[in-house]
């Protein structure tokens, strides 16, 4: 599957928050998506999923237009986690998770839907958790939950908004490394990542916004010193490789 980017724009009221982002992605890619606080990455994203409509451009699925999907099955397609946790209810962990489901559900939820929870449940380390209330957890167990919800969608694409964020570093590496394997099997991974050394190690393609535009975009030759100073305004010497493969030794050692 390809999911490309066309043109795409994105005002809010006189502000224009995006311009012409164009970039195509195919099944297998996990993406960072990089750039400073207010750079367009969460309107972005949610241009891609249609929590809001692009003013210009167009999103598609292969050939399709993804405003020609009924909205249902783009539920089914894309997965997406927000940046901050949406009103907590007072469900359990589980039943959360089984909210992902709600796409492929006409009824009850059948076996297959529960083996599906009990799995990503498993998969976020959360099975200590699974009866708690969601709204009585840390806001890292939480944003684990709302990333379990997220794969138990099994969907074609996953847009994550700064899941690692909360994270502790082994949880990072944990979610990190879930989201490799899940690009692995096939499926779009799009995430939205402070953590450079993070995202070089785990993500092979990279898009770069600034002020709203394309700033570079690539694979992980674009993460060196000179791109990133740019890119965020700043003068740091040894914020190259040297810096990763520290980080990456790190990382190994976890
Ligand atoms: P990022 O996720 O990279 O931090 P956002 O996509 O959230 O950036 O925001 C991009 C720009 O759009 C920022 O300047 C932000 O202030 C502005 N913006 C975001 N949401 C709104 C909104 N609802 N109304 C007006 N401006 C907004
Ligand atoms: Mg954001």
């Amino acid at each position: 599957m390809e999911l490309i980017l066309k043109n795409i724009s994105y005002s809010y009221g006189a502000f224009s928050a995006l311009r012409s982002i164009s970039a195509s992605f195919s099944s297998g890619d996990m993406v960072a998506l990089i750039g400073q606080n207010g750079s367009g990455k969460s309107t972005l994203l949610k241009c891609i999923n249609r929590v809001v409509d692009p003013s210009r451009g167009d999103v598609f699925l292969d050939s399709l237009s993804v405003k020609e999907l009924p909205i249902n099955r783009v539920a089914e397609v894309m997965a997406y986690v927000p940046q901050y946790a949406e009103q907590i209810r007072f469900s359990t962990v589980f039943d959360m998770v089984l909210l992902g489901r709600k796409p492929y559900i006409s009824g009850a939820p059948t076996k297959q839907d529960y083996a599906k929870v009990a799995k990503s449940i498993t998969q976020l380390g959360l099975q200590e958790l699974a009866m708690r209330r969601v709204d009585t957890l840390s806001g890292g167990e939480r944003q684990r939950v709302m990333i379990a919800r997220a794969v138990a969608q099994e969907p074609k694409i996953i847009l994550l908004d700064e899941p690692i964020a909360n994270l502790d570093i082994k949880q990072q590496f944990a979610v990190m490394k879930l989201l490799q394997e899940l690009a692995l099997d096939g499926i779009i991974v799009i995430v939205a990542i402070h953590d450079i050394a993070l995202a070089s190690r785990f993500c092979n393609r990279a898009v770069m916004l600034k002020h709203g535009t394309l700033f570079a975009s690539g694979g992980r030759e674009v993460y060196n010193s000179d791109t990133i100073n740019r890119l965020f305004d700043i003068e740091v010497d040894n914020y190259g490789s040297d810096y990763f493969d520290t980080r990456w030794l790190c990382g190994q050692q976890l």
